[in-house]
């Protein structure tokens, strides 16, 4: 990739896109965006808009273009598809969903491509999976927006519990981005020390009580949002920003992205979030990290409600 090679290709001009896109232009990341949809009036509109902005952020081209786009983009970031409505769960989105991803990767797979592709609609972890399958691409090159979102949720809940800035926060969480995800307190780390030490020392609150609320918070984030508001955009536009730059930069940066597991964590076949090291080719390595027992059968009952998820499309694609 060259200094100006930072092509990205958007797929999906909704909300979640848009707000992408308008997370990435100030950044100077992408010297080229491409925005697609199936109602390319929508992409056009969008991409116009966005282009206004030109004048106050560095140089980069922007507009509406195809599938041909795909060649030499260096990443293609997938965001089409049905959203939540209020109380629904993202796994109840899958049966259209998956249809709009195999539409998409029938489309990519149509151009020779080396980009590293992003899924992040939703449910995030059985269309990653889907999309591995349908395109054939190595799969470290196939990555989910997983629960880099929840992560960053769960370290602003943390940071404003504690009173302390987000930065210096280490927290995760593992699995689906959805119900069954896990807060992994065993990697959890304020100040440099593992959090419970770090309450310990700060003894202004009924830590144990606190912790539990915060990790059911983070886990009931989008659905406050969605009844007050319908839906997320910002919170994930950012989130893609920074999966953007570890791989456009090939930052080699920890992130819960969502990618398949082959035994590591006692699980395989199955694509959900772990901390992962992302640059260039997209995962670049699985940390494996030894869990305490609870968080290890969390995370296998996480990995095992992706799994019935899959085997429910695939059912219907037999029967269809
Ligand atoms: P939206 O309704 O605003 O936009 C969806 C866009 O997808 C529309 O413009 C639509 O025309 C387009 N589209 C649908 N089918 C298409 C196809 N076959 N090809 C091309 N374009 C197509 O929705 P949104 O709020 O932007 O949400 C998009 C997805 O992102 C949803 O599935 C949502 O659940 C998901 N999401 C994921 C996360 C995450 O953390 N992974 C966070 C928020 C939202």
């Amino acid at each position: 990739m060259s200094a100006k090679g930072r092509k990205v290709v958007v797929i999906g001009a909704g909300s979640v896109g848009t707000a992408y896109i308008y997370a990435l232009l100030p950044s100077g990341l992408a010297s080229s965006i491409v925005l697609i949809d199936k109602d390319d009036k929508r992409a056009q509109g969008e991409s116009l808009d966005l282009a206004h902005c030109l004048p106050f952020i560095p140089p980069v081209e922007i507009k509406a273009g195809n599938y041909k786009d795909c060649a030499d983009a260096d990443l293609i970031v997938v965001t089409a598809g049905a959203k939540q409505k209020t109380g629904q769960s993202r796994l109840e989105l899958i049966q259209s969903n998956a249809d709009v991803v195999k539409q998409i990767c029938a489309e990519i797979g149509k151009v020779k491509t080396d980009a590293v592709l992003v899924m992040v609609t939703n449910p995030v972890d059985a269309l990653t999976r889907i999309a591995m399958d349908y395109l054939g691409w190595p799969a470290p090159h196939i990555i989910g927006s997983g629960t880099v979102l929840d992560s960053a949720r769960f370290r602003y809940l943390l940071s404003k519990h504690c009173d302390v800035d987000a930065h210096n926060i280490h927290a995760y969480i593992i699995g689906e981005h959805g119900d069954s995800e896990v807060a992994a307190w065993s990697m959890t780390h304020i100040a440099g020390l593992p959090v419970r030490n770090y309450c310990r020392i700060c003894n202004d609150c009924n830590y144990e009580e606190n912790l539990e609320r915060i990790a059911m918070a983070v886990k009931d984030s989008a659905y406050h949002i969605i009844d007050y508001k319908g839906s997320t955009y910002y919170g994930i536009g950012m989130s893609l920003l920074r999966i953007s730059q570890a791989v456009l930069r090939n930052e080699r940066s920890v992130l819960t992205v969502s990618t398949l597991l082959s035994g590591e964590y006692d699980i395989s076949d199955v694509c959900l979030s772990v901390p992962c090291v992302v640059g260039r080719s997209g995962v670049e390595k699985i940390v494996k990290a030894q869990l305490p027992t609870s968080e290890q059968s969390a995370l296998q009952k996480s990995a095992a409600v992706i799994k019935q998820t899959l085997e429910k499309i695939h059912s219907w694609m037999v029967c269809g």
